[in-house]
């Protein structure tokens, strides 16, 4: 089938070609973005290929669906970028990838974790300029910390079952328990709880009208003074502005994030060039305490041929049988 990709970086294109010699699609390879702006770009084809930053609001689809489109393979977990509600009225099938590698998210969860507490970030940099002092270095073990889990599916699973090795105790909530959690000793509690007990909180769930902003003013002043807030789930779990009153205060010893509420003006591009008009971001920056990444999670060799290889398979599936393999179903829609 014809399939337009949006949003490609050089290692989109990579890992989909070697992945495409086993499916024989026809991909069309665009850098830009899908948005209001861009449609008549991805027009007159049945299937596009998305990725987290593509906004596939309704305005979008009914342009796309008026102009043939009948699936979405979206080359991710999360669909809260797509209007499920407009696809299902527009009788457009949207598929995703639910899982390639939750140990790949898991890792740089703990990789974003050791650099704050143990300041690697800060450390590099000192090294480099010649500055060996300690000062400002001191770091704590996570050896019977208390780690709350927000979102235990896939990839809070994953983290849990390392958290597990570096002996946590391990609090979790999410809406539905997961027996592999339990079984490995977690303990779920009701948030009050785990932002009371928590020395780190880490955030796995999915963006949703229950899970936006979840990470409040009000979240935040219940969970312990420095509390190590970790987020690699979508950036709108957290009000940002909310978070930097609380890293100003000290209520918020320690932020590690992957995702950020407005990554899409931002995100998996070079803009060292241009001055950056997102002030929030550009407060976040100015914290020892506050390491950012940019959505790179997922970025490993592993889940990337997993990714190519899951939605070529969707798309072959689509094309067999009408129907979609990975499909959104409103049964996601919680
Ligand atoms: P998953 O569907 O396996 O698990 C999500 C868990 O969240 C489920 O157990 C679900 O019951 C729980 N949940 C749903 N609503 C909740 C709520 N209101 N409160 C608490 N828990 C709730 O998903 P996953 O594969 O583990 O991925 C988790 C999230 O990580 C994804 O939704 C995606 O947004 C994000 N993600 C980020 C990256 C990255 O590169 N940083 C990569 C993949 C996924």
């Amino acid at each position: 089938m014809k399939v337009a990709v949006c949003s490609t970086q050089p290692y989109d294109r990579e890992s989909l070609q070697a992945a495409n010699a086993a499916f024989g699609q026809q991909l069309v390879f665009f850098e830009e973005r899908l948005s209001t702006k861009t449609i008549a770009l991805f027009a007159g084809y049945p299937v596009l290929c998305a990725f987290v930053n593509d906004r596939l609001d309704a305005e979008v689809l009914q342009a796309l669906s008026d102009q043939g489109l009948r699936l979405v393979a979206l080359r991710c977990a999360g669909f809260n970028n797509v209007d499920i509600e407009a696809t299902q009225r527009l009788g457009i099938c949207v598929a995703r990838v639910p899982a390639y590698s939750p140990h790949s998210v898991a890792e740089h969860t703990l990789a974003l974790m050791l650099a704050l507490n143990r300041k690697t970030h800060r450390a590099y940099n000192r090294i480099r300029d010649g500055n060996f002092s300690l000062h400002g270095l001191l770091g704590f073990e996570l050896r019977g910390r208390t780690v709350g889990i927000i979102g235990t599916g896939r990839i809070g699973q994953a983290v849990a079952e390392i958290l597990r090795g570096f002996g946590c105790n391990l609090l979790a909530y999410d809406i539905a328990q997961n027996p592999a959690c339990s079984a490995l000793g977690v303990n779920y509690v009701g948030l009050d709880a785990l932002y009371r007990d928590s020395d780190i909180i880490t955030l796995h769930c999915p963006l949703n009208q229950q899970t936006r902003h979840l990470i409040d003013a009000a979240a935040l002043a219940r969970m312990r003074r420095g509390v190590m807030l970790l987020n690699t789930s979508r950036g709108a779990v957290v009000d940002t502005a909310a978070v930097i009153g609380a890293l100003k205060s000290g209520q918020v010893g320690y932020l590690g994030m992957d995702v950020y509420e407005q990554e899409g003006d931002l995100f998996f591009r070079n803009l060292s060039e241009q001055v950056i008009q997102d002030d929030i971001f550009e407060r976040l920056l100015t914290f020892p305490n506050v390491l950012i990444t940019g959505h790179q999670g997922f970025f490993t060799t592993e889940a990337l041929a997993s990714i190519a290889a899951t939605t070529l398979e969707n798309i072959r599936n689509f094309e067999q049988g009408g129907q979609c393999q990975n499909e959104v179903t409103r049964a996601l829609l919680r």
